[in-house]
């Protein structure tokens, strides 16, 4: 059975982006099969299902390189500790709260997040899972959540030290067991997680490098916040970016999220090894860690991709935060443009290197069949040379409408189809009293490497 979406402004997305007014696009199966003015497409396939995207725009699905599903139910959680600073927000909610989680807490927090990805038009998720007390088998949790979404996601489970030797070597194996699992999986990918370098000793560094597949890559926080350059600094004597590159673990599938506070060698390295920068303006801002310059990291050689870091599931509102965060950190009414439009080509790019998908987030024949409505129509002329500023000022603040992955729709007419967004919710609830009734029962002052 053959698809369409039609009558919206069609974005095919891509290096050199075509927008067609009163356009649409067809597919069969998973695959895109035309992309071009509605009225053609409905005389070329006239038993074609028709979706109506009511004059908004019609987009390649969105990617999204940094997430954590397994921190949405720290929402309206009151840690009971000051948090004064970036280590102690790790120590006193993130790292207690991952520890309170279980299977069951585990399955709700991905099944929320995947919906949540449905709901904003996101087809494509890279999530950095922990749950020290539910390791093994976490990620087949996940994955099951997203399959049930319909999405398509990369997934790791976050290596560290700081629950010690047995956790690390849970981590290291439940990474090596999923990624054997996925090696031919088009839909479900997965990646070495590690969580951060100031919270992964030599041993573990060591034993990643000795058992990691070679083209596993990896997704990794470097450089947040200061700590990690401090802590790498004080027990290893050198920095973070250094220590990665000597244990092998820099290549174009590495995944440095945040990657702020560097120096320019370690930028210069992390463009020589053609690693990707993941950027999350919004739990930047959150946590009071910083900024990343994505203009100026750009020019100098490094792909920075953009992420939610559980903050929300929103690329494009992610997209909006930190377009005017640069703004107004430079107080620059010019600035942006440059750099701020290249971030979710480069998210399409990131996604590339894990699929073998050589069209992926783009709207054209042969490409994969994602594909979004949102419900911004353009009130002022749209052409590709002025997409972006349609993007900000207006479509990160509409709805998505509808929501194709692989040619299944997951959203009609703002409706899902896959999930229940508001079951797993009650559901998530019920569980959650008991979940943070564990979190206040455990201590923090954590131990960085165990
Ligand atoms: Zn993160």
């Amino acid at each position: 059975m053959t698809s369409i979406l039609g009558n919206g402004v069609v974005i095919t997305g891509g290096p050199r982006p075509d927008v067609i007014s009163c356009g649409g696009v067809a597919w069969h199966g998973d695959r895109i099969v035309e992309v071009g003015p509605a009225d053609e497409l409905r005389r070329e396939y006239p038993d074609a299902d028709v979706l109506n995207a009511h004059g908004g725009l019609i987009m390649p699905g969105l990617v999204n390189v940094h997430h954590h599903f397994y921190s949405a139910l720290a929402r309206g959680l009151d840690a009971g500790a000051p948090m004064v600073n970036f280590a102690e927000v790790l120590d006193r909610l993130w790292w207690r709260l991952d520890r309170a989680l279980d299977a069951e807490t585990v399955r709700l927090s991905a099944e929320l997040c995947a919906a949540e990805c449905v709901r904003q038009g996101c087809t494509t998720v890279f999530d950095h899972h922990s749950s020290p007390s539910f390791i093994d088998g976490s990620l087949d949790t996940i994955a099951a959540a997203v399959e049930r979404a319909g999405l398509s996601a990369v997934l790791c489970y976050e290596v560290t030290d700081r629950n010690g030797r047995d956790g690390a070597m849970a981590g290291i194996a439940e990474n090596l067991r999923f990624l054997e699992a996925r090696d031919n999986d088009a839909r479900i990918r997965g990646v070495f997680g590690l969580h951060a370098s100031f919270t992964l000793g030599d041993d573990t560094l060591r034993e990643i490098a000795r058992l990691r597949p070679a083209n596993a890559g990896c997704h990794i926080h470097v450089a947040e916040d200061p700590v990690d350059g401090e802590e790498t600094r004080r027990h290893f004597g050198t920095d973070p970016v250094t220590r990665l590159e000597r244990y092998g673990l820099l290549d174009d599938r590495a995944l440095l999220a945040h990657a702020i506070h560097l120096d320019e060698d370690a930028y210069a390295t992390i463009a020589r090894c053609q690693a990707a920068i993941l950027n999350n303006p919004e739990s930047n801002a959150n946590n009071g860690v910083g900024r990343l310059d994505v203009a100026e990291i750009a020019d100098r050689g490094c792909l920075v991709g953009l992420g939610t870091d559980g903050m929300s599931s929103s690329i494009l509102r992610a997209l909006r935060f930190g377009f005017l965060g640069q703004r107004h950190a430079r107080a620059d009414p010019s600035a942006g443009f440059e750099a701020q439009p290249r971030l979710l080509d480069a998210n399409v790019e990131i996604a590339r290197r894990f699929f073998n998908e050589p069209l992926l987030g783009e709207l054209r024949v042969g490409a994969p069949a994602d594909v979004i409505a949102v419900d911004a129509v353009p009130p002022t002329p749209l052409q590709a040379a002025n997409l972006f500023g349609h993007l900000v000022y207006a479509a990160a603040e509409y709805p998505v409408r509808h929501t194709i992955a692989r040619g299944r729709t997951l959203l009609e007419d703002h409706r899902h189809t896959s999930v229940d967004p508001a079951a797993i919710a009650n559901e998530a609830a019920e569980h959650s009293t008991a979940l943070w009734e564990r979190f206040h029962a455990l201590q923090w002052g954590a131990r960085y490497l165990g």
